[in-house]
């Protein structure tokens, strides 16, 4: 108990159920305590003790232009000096929601919201609302937040805890929500033939990276298109975490899919609490004040949490912003591929725009199934060694990685290189 992460872990559970205001921190998938951070700096943050990680969480995905950047530090102590909260609109809302509408042909109209959980909720409601329609339709290994329609086999910590779903979610609501397999283009032309007028919407991650790094099929999301098209239902993209992750057009604009309504987070606070859904004007017209489905908030819209999402949403425009991103999470992931190989470790690695998985399997998996069969114990003792080595990767063998535009070539490079010494530890 000399290390103050210990201390403090120790502290954090008496008050705190395990310690933690999320799940995953707590570090019970991969065993030991977890690190109290201190501060962060482009891809560096520092735990109590002051050792110092090159960061793969960032946040979970908000960190993208690596952390404390000069712009959003600045954008948010000058909001700040003019007040937290008003209640009452601002001029930064309305310049947040015209960049997203601008960024997304799919977004004709938006709402602010503060989590993503809130924004997947109000979205759900929203398909049920103008549909008059009940069921949603959702995929294993796909993590959309905390609503209690969404707890249903959901992904993610859940998976880790190996729990299918809550306790606290009544029956009656799971009862509405089918699960089916990602990437399984057929059951959702079986479960569509069967029941697609009661269906009012299919929520899914267009690149899941809460199982792990998996990316749709072109088939799987066309189907989708077609079927929702076909039956009325609302075709509902969850991009907290893919968009402007994956890209400056998101998910959408990777495969040319428009969806009805889009689910926005994380990159769009760059660290505050600012999250989004929107979509089709006609859709969204059915929200308070102007239709019948009610929705609210009273921090929604925050000016100093618009303001670091603002700056953010500024930087990743800048020219080759994307493009360097995406070439540096390259870098990372066939790095890891080659000092695996050279130690005879069977892995692989995938990336989508500052997105990547790790895998101890032989191929990378496309499916729910095949990425629970991969080597979760490898994964532990392999993240465990890189922790050690001052390398901070997410605490799951079932969660995805996240680069930012600090990650320089020094600071891979210094991540291979650990990682070499890793994998022959294993
Ligand atoms: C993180 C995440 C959410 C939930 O967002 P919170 O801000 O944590 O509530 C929803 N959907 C996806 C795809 C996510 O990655």
């Amino acid at each position: 108990m000399n290390s103050k992460n210990d201390i403090l872990f120790a502290r954090a559970q008496a008050s705190t159920p395990g310690g933690v205001n999320s799940p995953v921190r707590a570090f019970r998938s991969v065993g030991g305590t977890p690190r109290f951070i201190t501060r962060a700096e482009g891809p560096h943050f520092w735990d109590a003790d002051g050792k110092r990680y090159i960061d793969y969480i960032g946040s979970w995905g908000p960190a993208i232009v690596g952390h404390a950047h000069p712009d959003v530090i600045r954008a948010v102590q000058e909001a700040a000096t003019h007040g937290l909260s008003f209640g009452a609109p601002t001029e930064a809302e309305i310049l947040m929601a015209e960049e997203i509408c601008r960024l997304l042909p799919s977004v004709e109209q938006v709402r602010l919201v503060s989590s993503g959980t809130e924004a997947a909720m109000s979205a759900l409601r929203l398909a049920r609302g103008a549909t008059r329609r009940d069921k949603i339709v959702k995929f294993e290994g796909c993590y959309h937040g905390h609503a209690d329609s969404l707890l249903v086999k959901a992904g993610s910590g859940l998976l880790t805890f190996g729990n299918p779903t809550s306790a606290g979610v009544p029956e009656d609501f799971a009862r509405h929500t089918l699960v089916l397999d990602y990437n399984e283009p057929q059951q959702l032309e079986e479960v569509f033939r069967t029941m697609g007028d009661q269906i009012a919407c299919v929520i899914v991650e267009p690149v899941a990276g809460n199982m792990n790094l998996v990316r749709a099929t072109p088939e799987f999301l066309q189907t989708m298109r077609r079927v929702c098209s076909e039956h009325g239902a609302v075709l509902i993209f969850d991009e907290v975490m893919s968009g402007f992750r994956v890209g400056l057009g998101c998910a959408q604009g990777l495969y040319g899919i428009t969806p009805d309504l889009t689910v926005l987070g994380k990159v769009i606070g760059g660290g505050m609490p600012v999250a989004a859904f929107g979509g089709r004007k006609d859709l969204m017209q059915h929200l308070a004040p102007l239709g019948p489905v009610y929705q609210a908030g009273t921090l929604s819209g925050n000016p100093v949490a618009v303001a670091a999402g603002m700056a953010t949403m500024k930087l990743v425009q800048q020219p080759g912003f994307y493009e360097n991103l995406g070439a540096q999470t390259n870098k990372l992931a066939e790095g890891l591929t080659a000092a695996a190989r050279e130690a005879g470790v069977p892995f692989c690695a995938d990336a989508v725009g500052g997105m990547f998985g790790l895998y101890f399997a032989d191929s990378i998996p496309a499916s729910y199934k095949a990425m629970m069969a991969t080597d979760k114990d490898r994964f532990n003792r392999f993240f465990h060694a890189m922790l050690d080595l001052g390398v901070y990767l997410a605490p799951s063998a079932f969660e995805a990685g996240f680069v930012s535009a600090a990650h320089s070539d020094a600071v891979i490079a210094e991540t291979v290189s650990a990682a070499r010494q890793a994998f022959t530890r294993l």
